[in-house]
């Protein structure tokens, strides 16, 4: 345990009594969004007939976006059915999110929650939903056999982050863009995806944007994923598809605090505090907003893992307040109670995705997966396994769907 100063010193009388500290957001790491529901559309492309009588002779998917969903899905998929044809557009690099994660390492997953009921918990965006069937149908431990199989040995590290025993990425990246290629998965770099409509018939016809040259293309399927991640261009194509956007906000930051006590405190972690938000005008006084863990004191404010739980758990709350609140801190907390404290969760059901399949309600053979849906998880490789796992579902709903319709 540090030296405490003076004014943070707990006595007899104040070890149990939170101190408060006025934060504001200090920067902004992820953002958090959602696809969900109503209206049907039906657009006709055009003149596209030719086009169309190719699609009679064979089925194809295009998955739009690159990164860990997209391509997961494209091998899985390929893998399900080789006669398919698959083209993954990626409008810049294929998976540079997976190659800088995890501080170059890729943290791949995590190895300390199997369970689907436990892992679900470390969402604090789509607990609710991923409690049921879809970590079963492909969870952590499927991801970790999955990377041996193909060549990437891991390690899972005290804190249950998986990496790749080389601790670097490029073994994970690497891995899985041989194994697409392998298959003859088509990978199209430095292509956008504008726009997708849906011809009378049901296709979809997709706009093929060329980055560097003015080139425009279309592109006809049987199937699309959308696997953009948070880009906006992915939220467009939704709508365009029929579905409502719930507007991205921040998660995952840290919290900066203007208090003379923590100015000597810089670079000095507490390994246990329990800090509870406490936010004008917000109602709602979910536990989740209470987090007990590690806190850090940084030269402008306090990070750490707690502090990065409490972004996201409350990050629509603290966007309704502009990022200003105040946050208690108890420096001795008690411990045994909060081990024994359940956590309940007060997610609104936002069903316009079947996760059992990753399809669409709303229209028939669009999919989805990956960070595009309204699921976030905290640090510690949650956010790739619903990657894997979304990327993974939608793979089998869409190669099964291509080999029952030949
Ligand atoms: C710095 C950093 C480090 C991270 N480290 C970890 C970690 O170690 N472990 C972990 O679990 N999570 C980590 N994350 C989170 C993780 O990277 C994401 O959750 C994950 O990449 C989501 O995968 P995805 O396939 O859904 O989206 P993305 O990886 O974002 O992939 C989406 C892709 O779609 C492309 N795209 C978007 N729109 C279009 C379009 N219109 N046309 C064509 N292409 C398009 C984008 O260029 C992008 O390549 C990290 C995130 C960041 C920012």
């Amino acid at each position: 345990m540090p030296p405490w100063p003076p004014c943070l010193q707990p006595t007899l009388s104040t070890a149990r009594r939170a101190t408060a500290f006025s934060f504001s957001r200090s920067r902004r790491s992820r953002l958090s969004s959602s696809s969900s529901i109503p209206a049907s559309v039906c657009a006709s492309p055009g003149d596209h007939t030719h086009q169309q009588q190719r699609d009679n002779e064979e089925q194809s998917l295009v998955v739009v976006g690159g990164g860990a969903a997209g391509v997961y899905a494209s091998i899985r998929a390929k893998t399900l059915a080789p006669h398919l044809n698959v083209v993954v557009v990626e409008k810049g690099r294929f998976l540079s999110k997976v190659k800088v994660s995890g501080g170059g390492r890729c943290n791949v997953t995590n190895g300390h929650h199997l369970e689907p009921m436990g892992l679900s918990r470390n969402y604090p965006r789509g607990n609710k939903e991923l409690r049921g069937s879809f970590f079963t149908a492909h969870g952590p431990q499927d991801t970790m056999r999955w990377f041996t199989d193909h060549g990437v040995e891991l390690k899972t590290e005290d804190d249950g982050r998986v990496f790749p025993v080389t601790d670097n990425s490029a073994s994970v990246v690497d891995c899985l863009l041989n194994e697409a290629r392998r298959l003859g998965v088509s990978l199209q770099a430095g292509k956008a995806v504008p726009s997708v409509s849906v011809t009378q018939h049901g296709k979809f016809v997709l706009k093929v944007e060329k980055r560097t040259a003015d080139l425009v293309d279309y592109l006809n399927a049987n199937y699309v994923l959308v696997a953009t991640g948070s880009s906006q261009q992915g939220y467009s194509i939704a709508a365009q598809l029929g579905h409502s956007i719930i507007s991205p906000v921040p998660s995952l930051f840290t919290f900066k605090v203007a208090d003379k006590r923590l100015a000597d405190l810089a670079g000095v972690t507490f390994p246990v505090v329990k800090a509870k938000l406490k936010l004008d005008g917000v109602q709602k006084s979910a536990p989740e907003l209470t987090q007990t863990g590690p806190m850090l004191v940084t030269h402008w404010g306090l990070s750490g893992p707690i502090v990065l739980r409490l972004s996201a758990w409350g990050a629509r709350e603290l966007h309704q307040c502009n990022y200003q609140g105040k946050l208690m801190v108890d420096f001795v907390p008690d411990i045994h109670i909060e081990d024994m404290r359940r956590i309940l969760f007060h997610y609104k059901d936002q069903h316009a995705i079947s996760l059992g399949t990753m399809e669409s309600k709303k229209q028939p053979n669009l999919f989805f997966a990956g960070e595009v849906l309204n699921v976030d998880g905290v640090t510690g490789g949650f956010n790739f396994q619903n990657a894997w796992t979304g990327g993974y579902i939608a793979g089998t709903s869409i190669g099964t769907l291509a080999l029952t319709s030949n």
